[in-house]
């Protein structure tokens, strides 16, 4: 097995695996700190970059406005404690000063995410090639890498082709994918050089939901409200917006949920109950007031005649049947009971959930190479010397908003410096 020492500083042979963002920023990263040694990116498919190119809605949400890098961190269901250092190492500003030092300005927008000012995937992609070929590095693509074997000088790689290939370091950066079976693509490679794979399911999904509630309701947005699941102690509240949908419930709330409670969810089935707070301004106190005051300022009014906070008519109405009440009735005939029961609805309608549904096909994965097997400075294998990861691969992923790519920018900046073992232990 070869040691940092052992390998040769001088012209580093670096094969990458995977041609995704987290294996190009690595590569020419490398190739930056370096430019005696030779970097190779394996790539299975025949294009390189492919969800680059349909990020975003084809506008790629590049990374997230977040200087702290512990606020930054937060965003991260995996990983959330264990990227505080890479983060403070090279975070968000340093990704967005990245691309906007080679040519790709970006745009803030108010909820803190960050596009390209072309409004286009493409813009990233021409980024990260260019600058791949503007360094030399070489792209290989229809190679997909079938096994990865430690060797006295180095590591010998073998192709699906049969053809092979020697590195003095290598970098898995094959990315995630949740799905039933024996490990497959990058998972089996770390596996086959000693590491355990934390299990492997989706994250970020909408709930499916079969309610007569949300009957006809689809496209209704509430901004915001609280959203949990029922009896999944430990797992916090999401508060944003949540959108209705033709099957169930998505939006911000429901996909943040959906990230903090991805093993949870798989674990009971996708079989579970959510609680929708649809006032989370108001505790219960607060609303059993605003109630009280609602009702006697429209004393003669029908229910159903206007939907209160901001809240549309039609999912009122719902919500005052659901609360076992007749929408005719006048505000001004409410007795306690009937409101305490409104009220009970409004602070936690339960939702059955019996399935999940990818959100615009934007599944991450929850799982992969356990951080603690990972040197988090260099991205190194802490089982294997010269192995390295970075992206999806790892048991990293975050909620929607900039998040995903941004743990590629980074895990694949530290693996990039330290594959040229260029004091790269030192980082
Ligand atoms: C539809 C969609 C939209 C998204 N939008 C956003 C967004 O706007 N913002 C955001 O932050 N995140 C977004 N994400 C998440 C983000 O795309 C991923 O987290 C990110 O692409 C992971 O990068 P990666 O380099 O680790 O892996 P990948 O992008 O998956 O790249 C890995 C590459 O490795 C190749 N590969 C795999 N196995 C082998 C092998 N054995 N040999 C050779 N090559 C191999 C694959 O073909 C692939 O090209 C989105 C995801 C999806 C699916």
């Amino acid at each position: 097995m070869p040691t940092p020492s052992s390998i040769s500083r001088s012209e580093p042979v670096i094969a990458v695996i995977g041609g995704g963002p987290a294996g190009f920023f690595a590569a020419v990263t490398a190739k930056e700190a370096q430019p005696s040694c030779r970097v190779t990116i394996f790539e299975k498919s025949s294009r390189v970059l492919g969800k680059v190119k349909i990020s975003g809605g084809g506008r790629c949400n590049i990374t997230h406005d977040s200087p702290d890098p512990r606020e930054l961190a937060a965003h991260y269901p995996r990983g959330h404690r264990e990227l505080i250092g890479p983060f403070t190492r090279f975070g968000a500003p340093a990704a967005a000063a990245w691309f906007t030092d080679r040519g790709v300005p970006l745009r803030t927008y108010p909820d803190g995410c960050l596009f390209p000012v072309s409004n286009d995937s493409q813009t990233v992609i021409d980024c990260l090639t260019g600058e791949a070929r503007r360094l030399d590095v070489t792209v290989r693509t229809r190679a997909e890498v079938t096994s990865v074997v430690a060797t006295d000088a180095g590591f010998a790689l073998t192709l699906a082709s049969g053809a092979t290939a020697r590195a003095d370091r290598v970098l898995i950066a094959t990315g995630g994918r949740a799905v039933a079976g024996p490990l497959h693509g990058g998972y089996a490679l770390a596996a086959s050089c000693g590491h355990a794979i934390t299990p492997l399911v989706p994250s970020l999904f909408t709930f499916k939901v079969d309610d007569d509630l949300l009957q006809g309701l689809a496209g209704i947005v509430v901004d915001p409200v609280r959203v949990r699941g029922v009896g999944h102690r430990g797992l916090a509240v999401q508060d944003g917006p949540l959108l209705i949908t033709h099957w169930g419930v998505s939006g911000p709330a429901i996909l943040q949920l959906s990230a903090w409670g991805a093993r949870h969810f798989h674990d009971c089935g996708y079989r579970f109950l959510v609680a929708v707070d649809w006032l989370p301004q108001f505790d219960q106190h607060g609303q059993d007031e605003a109630l009280a005051d609602l009702a006697t300022a429209n004393k003669s009014k029908q229910l159903k005649a206007f939907g209160p906070w901001k809240l549309t008519r039609r999912l009122w109405v719902r919500l005052v049947e659901r609360a076992g009440l007749n929408p005719d009735q006048r505000w001004g005939d409410l007795g306690p009971r009937q409101r305490a029961a409104l009220s009970a609805v409004l602070k936690g309608t339960q939702l059955a959930v019996s399935g999940q549904a990818a959100f615009k096909e934007e599944f991450v994965t929850c799982g992969g190479v356990p951080l603690k097997e990972v040197d988090l400075r260099t991205m190194q294998s802490r089982l294997t010397p010269g192995l390295h990861f970075a992206g999806e691969v790892l048991d990293i992923d975050g909620v929607t908003g900039g998040f995903n790519f941004q743990s590629c920018w980074t895990t694949g900046w530290l693996a990039g410096v330290a594959l040229t073992g260029t004091g790269s232990e030192d980082v």
